[in-house]
This record gives structure tokens, sequence and C-alpha cells, in this order.
């Protein structure tokens, strides 16, 4: 998989270096290019934004560099296998489900916005070109779409088959099909007694078909609790 990240702060992404991401790259699982948007610029300032049309406060991001970018880094060739994700508080939510779906892509290119956000001409250009995802991160506002890529970038590479030392352990997380979609229960490890706080008994018990209930009421419990949403989808398992 390689995954393109276009910013006007590229060192953003640097920590990709770091833990398992980074031991993918090396590894080969991943190749990871991250891009100045200001190396696409003609002027002296390097300026990426300009007022916005209408009127209203902030600046929005030019058409200009995006474009000459997208044709050095992915090319003048429409490829519906390329998949060009802009982080938005107004896309859809990122989900586990979404992040499945973009574990088996070829090639991911990230766009992140700053100001008020990109020239909508460029999110449309893309779209004629290439597979586009307008996503959200959730419902609060960032600086920039670079948090957001490197969130998305990690939920993504970790579902990548030969990512986990043990892909047993994807298997049984939150949203997984594994857990019905639900959230994960409580987790515990030794010692046993921990400033007064005991581990449930039960799983304490080696009796696994009590410890697989136990697990299961629990998971149900946060899950209504937490994300009723979660349990109105016909996946989850409760109703
Ligand atoms: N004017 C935009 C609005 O009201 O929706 C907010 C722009 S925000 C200050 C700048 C950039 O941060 C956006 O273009 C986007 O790339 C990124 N961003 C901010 N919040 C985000 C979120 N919740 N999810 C994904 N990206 C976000």
């Amino acid at each position: 998989m390689r995954l393109d990240y276009l910013s006007i702060f590229p060192a953003y992404f640097d920590v990709l270096d770091i833990s398992l991401v980074g031991k993918a790259a090396i590894n080969g699982l991943v190749e990871i290019h991250a891009h100045d948007l200001r190396d696409w610029t003609h002027d002296r300032h390097r300026t990426v934004d300009d007022t916005p049309c209408g009127g209203g406060a902030g600046m929005v991001m030019k058409p200009d560099p995006w474009g000459e970018a997208f044709d050095e880094i992915i090319g003048t060739e429409s490829d519906p296998s390329v998949h060009v994700i802009f982080p938005a508080p107004s896309g859809t939510p990122f989900t586990q489900s979404a992040a499945a779906e973009l574990s088996s892509a070829q090639r991911i290119v990230f766009c992140c916005g700053r100001y008020e956000g990109i020239d909508h001409r460029v999110i449309d250009y893309a779209r004629s070109m290439w597979t586009v995802h307008e996503v959200s991160l959730g419902d609060y506002v960032l600086n920039g779409g670079e948090v957001a890529a490197l969130a998305i970038t990690e939920a993504v590479v970790r579902l990548v088959p030969g990512f986990m030392g043990n892909p047993e352990s994807l298997a049984e997380e939150s949203f997984s099909a594994g857990q019905d979609g639900l959230l994960e229960y409580p987790l515990f490890t030794r010692p046993v007694s921990w400033r007064g706080l005991d581990v449930p008994e039960v799983l304490m018990s080696g009796h696994h078909g009590r410890i697989a209930s136990w697990r299961r009421d629990e998971s149900v419990r946060l899950t209504r609790e937490r994300r009723p949403d979660l349990t109105d989808s016909d996946s989850s398992g409760i109703h």
C-alpha cells in the first residue's frame, strides 16, 4: 500500500516513522510519502490561500497548487483504484468498516486542508478522476487535516494483512464482527489485587463459558450505556 500526504505541514507525518506503522514501512508493507503543498506554488511567498469568493472570514486554499500536485503525484489519468481522502468536519463519519474497506487499497492520497478549507473544485476534480472520500473524524473542528489523516492511517494500516503479529487480536476488538459490532468489555491483567481493587473473580475462574458470558454481558452493558446508536444496527447482535 502506498500512502501520500499533501500538506503545508509535512513534518506532521514524521511520526509515522515510529511505532508499528514505521515498522510496517521498514518491512515494505506500506510506502509513505509526505509532500509540501507549497512545492507547487510559483510566487515568492509560496502562497496557497486566498480570500473566500462571496466574502466572509478566513482564507480558502487555492486550487492551483493542488492541481499541479495531483498531476505530479498521482498523474493525469483517471483511475478509480486510487483513493483520495479529504478530511473535513462536513465529511462522512469515519468508522471501523470504512477503515476495513480502505485496508485493501493499493494507493491512498490524503489531502490535508488548512484555513477554512480547500476550494471545492479540487474535490470535484479529484472525484472525476479517482475514488474520493470526504471523511470526518468527529463532530468537532481541528486546525487542519493532518491529525485526521494520521488517525485514519493508523486505523487503516493496522488492518492490512501482515501488519498485526497476531491477527486474532483484530477479530475481538470494539466494532468488529467478532464483537458483533459492540464495544469491547473491560480488560484486566495481574496483579489480581491492586490498590484495594480486585480483578472480577470470574476472570480468574478458568471457566471459559462463564468468562465468555461475562464479557458478552459487559460489552452489551457498555454499548447500551455509551453508544446506543450501535445497538440499533442490524449487525449489533442486541435486539
Ligand atoms: N471551515 C471548516 C468548517 O467549518 O467545516 C473548518 C476548517 S478546519 C479549521 C481546517 C481543516 O481541518 C479542514 O479543511 C479539514 O481538513 C480539517 N478538519 C477539521 N476538523 C476536522 C474533522 N472533524 N474531521 C476531519 N478533518 C477535520
